[in-house]
């Protein structure tokens, strides 16, 4: 029996790919971090989702060690989100160190599960300047779990080489296009659906669903090129 784990934030990315792996794998699991996030309202729509969709398991994991250690505008409520990048060419919406927490701590799950695959919606294309969003780093973390704990591993990124157009027509190719337009969140103010329209999060999210919808015939083609 095919198990996988997916790293599910309640976000857009993460539930395209926890629907996509519930069409690919006999039982799937999801997981849900808790650090104190600004926009915690997504771990009660990630709940939402998870027993609607109804996983095999979804677990909510308290790590708000992460938020007494990691500043950001996304662990602090008095830094605003800025739309300008900070002197090191990050956004201060960056979280050191929460994908190498997070992808631990699903590597654990999933080895406690006997599942061989962690899912991630990571992606390199639009990948709002994160460094723990590239291929490099993912497949350096796939390797050190696969070391640490001797056993084959697979962290599966269905989103890295695709921009936010293609993770559209991917979700309309899984015949989700609205659940995920509507009841997702992916907003950094934590507002459902399309968001505040204004944050980084959701001018992204935006700007691709309006590539997707003005050119569908284009997007999906690409997405088909891209063999997803
Ligand atoms: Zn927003």
């Amino acid at each position: 029996m095919s198990k996988a784990v997916v790293v599910f934030s309640g976000g857009q990315d993460s539930t395209t790919c926890l629907i996509q792996a519930l069409q690919q794998f006999d039982e799937v699991h999801g997981i849900t971090f808790d650090y104190g996030q600004r926009h915690r309202q997504e771990i009660e729509i990630a709940k939402e989702l998870g027993s609607k969709l109804k996983l095999a398991s979804h677990k909510v994991m308290d790590v708000t060690l992460l938020n007494e250690l990691a500043i950001s505008a996304l662990t602090r409520d008095s830094i605003p989100v800025s739309n300008e990048l900070m002197e090191n060419g990050l956004p201060n919406t960056f979280v050191p160190g929460r994908n190498i927490l997070f992808l631990t701590l699903a590597g654990i799950y999933a080895y406690q599960l006997g599942a061989d695959t962690v899912i991630t919606g990571v992606c390199e294309t639009d990948f709002s300047g994160y460094p723990d969003c590239r291929n490099d780093f993912v497949k350096a973390m796939q390797n050190a779990l696969e070391q640490g704990m001797d056993k084959k591993l697979t962290i599966s990124t269905p989103l890295m080489w695709l921009d936010k157009a293609e993770t559209w027509a991917l979700a309309d190719k899984l015949q989700s296009l609205d659940l995920i337009r509507h009841e997702t969140l992916t907003c950094y103010n934590g507002i459902k659906g399309d968001g505040c329209g204004t944050c980084p999060a959701c001018l992204l999210r935006k700007r691709g669903l309006e590539d997707y919808l003005n050119n569908k015939d284009t997007v999906q083609a690409q997405l088909a090129e891209k063999s997803c």
